[in-house]
């Protein structure tokens, strides 16, 4: 395996430690994946992260038989959406997906998340959707998702969890959590009377200020915060 994949399947593992560890997700119901040249690198189904390694990490190539795999061990059951995601958005280069509680709170409300923060700008749009449900690992769930995800960058899926997709896996991770803090500020206001909500053009003016570059440095810092 060259250098360049062990790193990537590396970080990964290393997103999949953050995600638990930061209290993002819990147990092995996350799961995270990355686009690999024409391949899909993702997370087998229900394996510790503790205890999983670089070799473990299934591979699915984007133009061969759907569904096909190589790796020691079965890809994540909810291979579909993701690799329906990045075979599908050339903008993406990574899903990460977890069963964060104030995300995954909503969902079962059935509560998509409005513009309450300014930071919803990172997410493409005035709400981050709420996709309707579907068994889990299903094709169902899979379409769902990837109509939720229009033109964003994450959506919620009802009565399951999160989805946040990005150009990297940096990327993609500093949304899953920023979705997940937003979701919880959304959910305490509801407890004290409901939000204040922002306006299309004050989003779109932050929408213009924020560089992506001011993204990326922000979720270095947080990484290196939380290191
Ligand atoms: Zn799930």
């Amino acid at each position: 395996m060259k250098k360049a994949e062990l790193d990537l399947r590396k970080a990964i593992i290393e997103n999949c430690r953050f995600m638990n560890a930061s209290g993002l997700n819990q147990g092995t119901s996350g799961n995270i994946s990355a686009r690999f040249g024409d391949r899909m690198l993702i997370t087998p189904s229900a394996t510790p992260y503790a205890a999983m390694t670089p070799e473990m990490i299934a591979s699915m190539p984007f133009d061969g038989e759907y569904g096909a795999w190589e790796g020691p061990l079965k890809p994540s059951t909810e291979w579909r959406f993701h690799f329906d995601i990045l075979r599908g958005r050339p903008d993406a280069g990574a899903v990460v997906h977890a069963h964060p509680t104030y995300c995954t709170t909503l969902a079962i409300a059935r509560k998509p998340i409005p513009a309450v923060h300014y930071m919803m700008a990172a997410f493409g749009g005035m709400e981050v959707r709420c996709a309707p449900y579907a068994t889990f690992g299903t094709a169902e769930l899979s379409a769902h998702a990837l109509e939720a995800l229009e033109g964003r960058t994450a959506c919620l899926l009802a009565n399951h969890g999160s989805i946040a997709v990005g150009a990297t896996l940096e990327k993609a991770m500093w949304l899953a959590v920023e979705l997940e803090t937003i979701a919880k500020q959304y959910y305490n206001t509801l407890l004290i009377g409901g939000p204040v909500l922002l306006s299309e053009e004050d989003i779109a003016k932050t929408t213009a200020s924020f560089g992506s570059y001011g993204v990326q440095d922000e979720h270095r810092q947080l990484i290196a915060e939380e290191a």
